[in-house]
């Protein structure tokens, strides 16, 4: 897979896997509040049945005292009396009830009357009439309870509560007051084992003037003040229980908060666990998702930079490569020769221009891709290669192989259009195959044009001395073989050519010459050679012709020339020729032993007056 379409899919991937978590978070901080406010207002439903059931027993205790206190021991001057009588009645309730510091009677104007304590009396000699607690119960004749503020104690550093309850006589009026002092130390110990998160809060109010009893943890400062908040709101709106969340006044922090008040007496509890001991775990959570997301994202935005580059780099390189092949197809566009590369699996892979021209018809086939056996082949039944004709499987397995070796020397290839060209070969190091073709017809047809004038008489066209003499080495070499019976050679020569020269110039001696050639060729069977042997001198070779017939060829040419003079400048320009003939014998022993004679065939023509044929003697 393209690593740019992988890397968009582990990008989606992440963003998924972002989402998710963000929902997972989301609900998992729902549910974590959630199970908070229940813990809080668990815990408060706790506290508050802990601490009902603890003021119903100290409401009982004293209300028990109070109906057992005779009423005749309710006066300061018979305390003395009374003191074992009243002590042995309060002693049971401090029994099993640990919560309690002590149970005291006061008479109706709050002066001291019994208590339960170790302590010296004088030193409990005191009175209470002034206080709320006392004042309440005395001026309402229906209440049935009191409670006092908290109270630290100074030497023990102990919080505790003060709880009166009345005696009245059958009018209603204040007879004497029971109390206890509930010790909240072991409450606030208590409070200290509950596992709350750092930061939590647990306290009970006065439900009637928000006063603060106890709180957890213990703020000295707090003790008896009043609140202003939600709670405070609801439980003056007559809610028995609740929950909220809120930040708190006094210390900025938020909380969850749940919050009871107690039946029958006016206090009320409340727990407010704080959000962020809760929510530790869940805000760990979200740094670890949130690092690792961010982890993720930067590995990815690395790995997206990379990527980018890395493929910045190879279309770089791409371009590069493609502009060097550019390059190297403009160079070797401009060259004559023609170039063409081969792959190391034989495919073309680069031409240039001249290739093209150089196979003219062929060229469609010279594409990149094909093979160099594809392009042979397609030559082959085109009919390009001229050598290949009546041969082309053998042909096309012999080129193929030369190809496949390639000796990297120059060889020469004939093409159906009359071109030639020379083509070379060899393979590199890498395996590539790198063919040179250059167009040689030019210098083929020069060549053919050099044979030509090496072997013929540019005035007459006729073979010269040189070649009509090998010729005739050749028949000579066939009478000696006996492959041929008989043949004859003539040597003719033109009659007072001289005077031709001197009367009409060189030009028509010239004319006169060809016109003589053209005679004597218009007589020659295709076997019959000849050749001019210079000056005005030619020879002829009859194979074949026995001495009679080759006497019968000199009469006729002697006959053809007197019947066709040359017109040359409105004159009539006749010319007569004198011939020797000498049959060629294999007693001759070279060519120019048989021409000898011939020759003194032809000077006893011209001793016996021209125009006219002798024949030679046979070899001696
Ligand atoms: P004969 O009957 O004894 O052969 O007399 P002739 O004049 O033909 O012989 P001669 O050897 O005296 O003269 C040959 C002349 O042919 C001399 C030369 O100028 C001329 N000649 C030789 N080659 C050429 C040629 O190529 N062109 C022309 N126009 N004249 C040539
Ligand atoms: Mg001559
Ligand atoms: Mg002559």
């Amino acid at each position: 897979m393209n690593p740019r379409s992988l890397l968009r899919i582990l990008v989606s991937g992440v963003l998924l896997l972002a989402l998710m978590l963000g929902w997972l978070l989301y609900q998992s901080h729902g549910s974590a509040v959630k199970r908070g406010i229940d813990d809080a207002d668990n815990l408060a439903g706790a506290l508050q049945g802990q601490f009902t059931a603890t003021l119903r027993r100290i409401d009982a205790n004293l209300h028990s005292i109070a109906a057992q206190l005779p009423p005749d021991a309710l006066n300061q001057k018979v305390t003395s009396r009374y003191r074992a009588q009243i002590e042995a009645i309060l002693k049971p309730y401090g029994r099993n009830f640990p919560e309690v510091n002590g149970y005291f009677v006061w008479d109706g104007d709050g002066e001291y009357l019994y208590d339960t304590t170790s302590i010296p009396p004088t030193s409990q000699r005191r009175n209470i009439g002034t206080r709320a607690g006392f004042q309440h119960l005395k001026l309402n004749p229906d209440v049935a309870i009191a409670f006092s503020d908290s109270i630290r104690g100074v030497v023990t550093g102990q919080t505790s509560v003060a709880v009166y309850v009345p005696v009245r006589d059958a009018r209603g009026r204040l007879q004497a007051v029971v109390t206890a002092t509930l010790n909240l130390e072991r409450i606030a110990q208590g409070l200290e084992q509950l596992q709350t998160p750092a930061g939590s809060v647990v306290f009970m109010r006065r439900s009637d003037d928000h006063k603060l009893v106890i709180r957890h943890p213990f703020r000295d400062s707090e003790l008896n003040k009043p609140v202003r908040n939600a709670i405070q709101q609801r439980i003056d709106a007559g809610e028995m229980a609740g929950r909220d969340r809120f930040r708190a006044v006094t210390d900025g922090e938020y909380r969850l908060y749940g919050f009871r008040k107690l039946e029958g007496y006016p206090f009320y509890m409340v727990v407010g666990l704080a959000e962020r001991g809760l929510l530790a775990e869940w805000r760990r959570n979200v740094v670890i998702v949130v690092s690792g997301l961010l982890l993720m994202t930067l590995a990815l935005g690395f790995a997206l930079w990379r990527v980018n580059r890395i493929e910045r780099l190879r279309l770089d390189a791409q371009r590069e490569a493609q502009e060097a092949h550019e390059l190297l197809q403009e160079a070797i566009d401009s060259m004559s020769a023609g170039i063409i590369i081969y792959d190391p699996s034989d495919r073309l892979v680069m031409r240039n221009q001249a290739v093209l021209d150089i196979y003219g018809t062929l060229k469609d086939q010279i594409e990149p891709g094909k093979t160099f056996e594809e392009i042979t082949r397609a030559g082959i039944e085109r009919g390009v290669f001229d050598d290949a004709k009546g041969r082309e499987e053998q042909w096309l397995a012999e080129r193929t192989q030369r190809h496949k070796s390639p000796d990297g020397k120059p060889h020469e290839l004939a093409l159906d259009n009359g071109h030639w060209l020379l083509y070379s070969e060899h393979r590199t190091p890498g395996g590539y195959i790198v063919g040179s073709r250059i167009d040689i017809t030019e210098r083929k047809r020069l060549e053919v044009e050099l044979r030509e004038q090496a072997t013929t008489d540019a005035l007459t066209g006729l073979p010269n001395r040189r070649h009509f003499l090998r010729r005739l080495e050749d028949e000579l070499e066939r009478v000696r073989r006996r492959t041929t019976s008989e043949a004859c050679v003539l040597m003719l020569d033109l009659d007072h050519f001289k005077r031709i020269n001197d009367q009409y110039g060189h030009a028509a001696g010239d004319s006169l010459l060809r016109h003589f050639s053209n005679l004597l060729r218009n007589e020659l069977r295709a076997t019959d050679t000849a050749g001019r042997m210079g000056g005005e001198e030619f020879a002829v070779i009859l194979p074949g012709s026995a001495l009679q017939a080759a006497l019968g060829f000199a009469q006729r040419v002697c006959g053809k020339l007197a019947e066709h003079p040359m017109s040359f400048g409105g004159h009539e320009v006749g010319i007569t020729v004198s011939i020797g003939v000498a049959s060629i014998s294999d007693d001759d022993l070279s060519a120019d032993a048989v021409l000898s004679r011939a020759d003194r065939a032809l000077y006893q023509a011209k001793d016996g007056g021209r125009n006219r044929v002798e024949l030679a003697d046979k070899p001696a």
